[in-house]
């Protein structure tokens, strides 16, 4: 028995039978057949972000920690191949090495390509989509060791199914994506009312290329970010490095730990603590490298559910949070998240065929949730709320088989590429079933 596995959430652990951690796809190939042919399950994990328990296992856990990098670039058309392990915060300034970058990313840089894109990681950007929608083709190993190839062209069912896969299929070894030409984010951020953000989100949300709001609850304050693209030649003006290690290290992350620490010990205190961080919070105005205004550290953990919604119901899901929280005694000291993304093809992506709004709720890892998790998740029921493949929800699989439309289709797949299910854990039993 090998040690224990845990998250970075600290919410979930599992205890493989034994790690391996293959040097080049034969290798992999090889242990993957074995263990199948034996009945052993095998579970790939990236960098554990994850808080569903969808990466765990008590067969063997495959880390691709060798299989990293980028393989092959053509820079004239932006199409690069790069191992499935390849950290994202690897991938992201090697890309703009070559003049390119991935067309949007999520608030950090740590995942790895393959579970990033495996869960549906996405951004915000109601004209752009999430991680897996840049993706043009996959390698898997099977469970029988066969490797297989997918592409729009090259297996298509597979590639629809694969690219948000949640690890059911095989372990993806080698992910291609169609990048972008590098570019550069103006980000202008500001404190404000919240019924004046929600009665205005349609507009703001047209008018800037990358929104984000954080409103806090038990406060009616909100911090808006907006990111518009430049190019790549225009003047970077970034943050001073002094204000970056304030913002960043010191009040995001060292000093927010303190503020967590204190509220977990005083709960009653943190709706003040909300009050007056919403409203020391100063406007920032910065243009530098996309993947620096994207991504920033993100010490400070937390447990955190997420929800996508049909973009009209984004006002009505908030505000119906915002009225339990003020007749509950519970005490959120993250604020709640409002990102937006566009429709895509991707069987089993939250934004398969529906432009989403997406609303996310933090609890810091040392305090209970005080039931909020539970009363979101009755709140998104009520808008077809389909979740997070990484984030806390409790759906199993006939709820969202009425949410994806393409659901047995992805189950189809999967009874073809893993019978025997080699791939499953229990989170997979649950929410794809048996
Ligand atoms: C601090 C923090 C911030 C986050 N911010 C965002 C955000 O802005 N937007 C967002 O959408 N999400 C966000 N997430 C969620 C996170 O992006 C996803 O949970 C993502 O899946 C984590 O990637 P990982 O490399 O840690 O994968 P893991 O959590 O280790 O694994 C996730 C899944 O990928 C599968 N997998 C991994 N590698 C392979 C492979 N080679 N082949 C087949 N399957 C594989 C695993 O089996 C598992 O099913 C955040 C999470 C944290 C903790």
């Amino acid at each position: 028995m090998s040690a224990t596995w845990t998250n970075w959430g600290r919410n979930q652990t599992c205890h493989p039978a034994r790690v391996e951690v293959p040097r080049d796809v034969e290798e992999l190939a090889t242990t993957v057949a074995r263990a199948s042919a034996d009945g052993t399950r095998v579970k790939a994990v990236g960098s554990g972000h994850s808080f569903t328990p969808v990466a765990t296992t008590d067969g063997v856990h495959v880390r691709l920690d060798h299989l990293s990098g980028i393989l092959t670039a053509d820079t004239v058309t932006g199409r690069v191949t790069v191992g499935a392990g390849t950290p994202l915060h690897v991938l992201n300034p090697a890309l703009q090495a070559l003049g390119l970058a991935l067309p949007n990313l999520g608030d950090i840089d740590r995942q790895t390509i393959s579970g990033a894109i495996a869960t549906g990681t996405h951004g915000s950007g109601a004209r752009y989509q999430g991680i897996a929608s840049a993706v043009t083709g996959l390698v898997l190993v099977l469970a029988d060791g066969t490797v297989l190839r997918c592409s729009a062209t090259l297996e298509p069912e597979v590639f629809a199914a694969a690219r948000v896969g949640l690890g059911a299929l095989g372990v993806v070894t080698e992910v291609e994506l169609q990048c972008v030409p590098a570019f550069r984010l103006h980000a202008q951020e500001h404190g404000a009312d919240l019924h004046d953000v929600l009665s205005s989100v349609d507009d703001d949300v047209a008018r800037h290329d990358h929104v984000d709001m954080h409103w806090f609850p038990h406060t009616d304050r909100v911090l808006v970010k907006h990111n518009d693209r430049v190019g790549e030649d225009s003047a970077g003006r970034p943050l001073p490095a002094w204000r970056a290690t304030l913002d960043d290290d010191l009040l995001s992350n060292r000093f927010f730990e303190v503020v967590n620490r204190v509220s977990t010990r005083w709960p009653r205190i943190v709706p003040r603590l909300n009050q007056l961080t919403s409203r020391t919070l100063s406007a920032r105005d910065y243009t530098d490298d996309s993947w620096k205004v994207f991504c920033s550290p993100r010490q400070v953990r937390f447990r955190e559910s997420e929800y996508a919604v049909p973009r009209a119901a984004a006002g009505d899901v908030v505000r119906a949070l915002r009225d339990w929280v003020d007749r509950h005694d519970v005490s959120l000291p993250f604020p709640v998240e409002l990102r937006f993304t566009g429709a895509d093809d991707i069987w089993l992506s939250t934004g398969y065929e529906r432009d989403n709004a997406y609303v996310a709720v933090h609890q810091y890892h040392r305090m209970d949730d005080g039931g909020v998790f539970a009363a979101f998740e009755a709140i998104v029921a009520e808008h077809q709320g389909r979740p997070h493949w990484g984030k806390l929800h409790t759906l199993g699989a006939d709820r969202l088989a009425e949410l994806y439309p393409r659901f047995g289709d992805f189950l189809g797949v999967r009874d073809r590429l893993d019978p025997g299910r080699t791939f499953t854990n229990d989170h997979l039993r649950h929410v794809l079933g048996d």
